[in-house]
């Protein structure tokens, strides 16, 4: 978990790769189907050019879908899910069904002035349809409002992992690994 721009994507390829999973990215997920112009993609692209959430039954039925399959048999990294208290209650249910647990809820803090010069940034070498100025404002509210609430929730029962998400991408990526292993992977 992490605001907009607080490296979520980044991260998360590294340290899946490290556990030998999928990261799963619900945004890149979307965002092929955008490009590819499916059902999915077509009821998805409003929601995200305006930095809104795509609503949770579309979303929460792809991620059960993409769960299933067989490359996340053994574990995968959840990257931008879930983001609402709704999809924590759908997650628990899809993987009290799968048969797996969450190990830890990894959340990166950025200041706010950083994150704006980040998404800056990544607009001009990305080219993200949602990474204009008014977007980049509208899904940073949309995450405190929406998605903020669920540190509480994580943090509750005991699988919070916090972590300075300012500096260096490697910086970054060796706090994390820090901080995981003290994380008790029962
Ligand atoms: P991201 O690449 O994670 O920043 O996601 C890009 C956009 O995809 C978000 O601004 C949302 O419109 C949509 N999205 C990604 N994940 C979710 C989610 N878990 N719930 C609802 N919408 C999502």
């Amino acid at each position: 978990m992490g605001p907009p721009g607080a490296g979520k994507g980044t991260q998360a390829k590294v340290v899946a790769d490290h556990f030998g999973v999928p990261a799963i990215s619900t945004g890149d997920i979307f965002r092929a189907n955008v490009s590819e112009g499916t059902e999915l993609g077509v009821k998805a692209k409003r929601y995200m050019d305006a930095g809104e959430y795509v609503p949770d039954d579309v979303t929460n039925l792809m991620v059960r879908n993409r769960i299933d399959e067989k490359d996340a048999e053994p574990g995968f990294l959840l990257d931008g899910y879930p983001r609402t208290l709704a999809q924590v209650e759908e997650l628990d249910g899809m993987i009290k069904h799968t048969g797996h647990q969450l190990d830890a809820v990894l959340v990166l803090t950025v200041d706010d002035e950083e994150l704006v010069q980040r998404l800056l940034e990544r607009a001009k070498t990305e080219g993200r349809a949602d990474d204009t100025e008014e977007v980049i404002r509208r899904r940073q509210e949309v995450y405190s409002e929406q998605t903020e609430p669920l540190i509480g929730v994580y943090r509750d029962r005991g699988i919070l992992v916090e972590v300075d998400g300012m500096g260096e991408v490697d910086e970054v990526t060796k706090r994390i690994f820090d901080a995981l292993d003290v994380v008790p992977q029962s």
